[in-house]
């Protein structure tokens, strides 16, 4: 790989902005052989977002706000999707069938997340961080285009708001874009901004940062022209929006997602946060077995620990033992009159006082 995958903007991280451009360039590195495509699918929206690369440069540059770009085709692999998205490669993208992504197994699809995802990541999360370290957490603000007809159908907005629940950046947003004259404006199209482990979900939602994606139609900024005045009139907006809201879109506030509600309304969770929640279940179900245990034992005084030893090959001083092993493994100490504690629900001295019979248990077995 001969250059980095993403490309940073210098700019003042005071500023509180951060511009992220996920579909910026159309490159595939030569490796992968245009992933058996034409040269000319690579320069259709397929491939990457036509001007908005430039239109994130110029209102990086306007706003004098530091930017990540990503520097791969969306083709090799979509860094607006999250890893269990079946999108994240696509292999049929508006009706053509992409041969380079046919069939990739898990080694070749790690090699792309490692070689070009995460490392756009990295970059946009150490921005974030370098704004947080100056106090003023960055809003993000993504830059993408769309194309003009998708299956036939026109799509008359010249620009989308895409948004998911924080509606701090959004709303004031589209305000101030609704107010400017002759401009057609979508909230929320042509695509919902509600979209699970995207850019957005991941460094806004996720970290509680203001954010909105900005879309614009591609045949408006094709050219120079277009490119500079759209980063102009966002350039403006964004000043406008942020003037008027002061510290409230610098606030680290955690909106959460709707795609978190309507998959947990439909009983679906992604796969990553499935297997995360069922170990903990699981843990948490294991837990209160054993404190249904302990409750057992302390409700059987009648039962003595030498019995338990002689029949099951533990006690309840066994139990205070492992408990201290399993909190020693975490680098919590417990002493063994603690563990015991925690066994007896009192100290093992006053147990023995109350409850540990006289006599020793074999003799008494015996005579049974
Ligand atoms: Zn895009």
């Amino acid at each position: 790989m001969g250059t980095t995958p993403y490309r940073s903007i210098e700019g003042d991280a005071r500023t509180g902005l951060l511009i992220v451009c996920d579909h910026a360039e159309n490159t595939i590195p030569p490796a992968y052989d245009r992933l058996g495509l034409k040269e000319q699918d690579l320069h259709r929206h397929i491939a990457y977002d036509l001007g908005a690369a430039a239109v994130a440069e110029r209102l990086a540059q306007a706003l004098g706000a530091p930017a990540v770009l990503s520097r791969y085709s969306r083709l090799l692999i979509d860094p607006n999707r999250g890893l269990d998205d079946p999108t994240l490669v696509m292999q049929i993208s508006d009706g053509l069938v992409v041969p380079g992504n046919a069939g990739l197994d898990a080694e070749a699809l790690q090699s792309r997340i490692e070689n070009y995802y995460q490392p756009y990541h990295q970059a946009i999360e150490r921005a974030v961080d370098s704004a947080v370290s100056l106090g003023k957490p960055p809003v993000i603000v993504s830059v993408h285009s769309f194309a003009q007809a998708w299956k036939g159908v026109g799509r008359p907005w010249a620009v989308g708001v895409l948004w998911d629940k924080d509606p701090r950046l959004a709303i004031p947003l589209l305000e101030a874009l609704r107010a400017l004259p002759g401009i057609e404006v979508g909230d929320n199209v042509p695509y919902s901004g509600q979209l699970k482990g995207d850019t957005l979900y991941r460094h806004g939602t996720g970290r509680g940062l203001a954010h909105a994606l900005i879309e614009l139609r591609q045949d408006l900024i094709l050219g120079p022209e277009g490119q500079a005045e759209w980063a102009t009139r966002l350039a403006q907006v964004l000043r406008k929006v942020l003037d008027a809201a002061g510290g409230a879109l610098h606030a680290i506030a955690l909106h959460g997602s709707f795609t978190d509600e309507t998959r947990r309304a439909r009983g679906e969770t992604g796969r990553t946060e499935r297997s995360a929640m069922d170990e903990k279940t699981k843990i948490e179900i294991e837990a209160a077995a054993f404190r249904r245990l302990l409750k057992h034992l302390r409700g059987r005084t009648d039962v003595q620990n030498i019995d338990l030893m002689e029949l099951a090959g533990f006690c309840r001083n066994c139990l205070a033992d492992w408990c201290r092993e399993a909190a020693a493994e975490k680098g919590l100490p417990l002493s063994k009159d603690e563990a015991r504690e925690l066994v007896y629900g009192m100290t093992y001295e006053g147990w023995k006082a109350k409850y540990q019979a006289e006599a020793p248990a074999k003799p008494r077995r015996q005579s049974r």
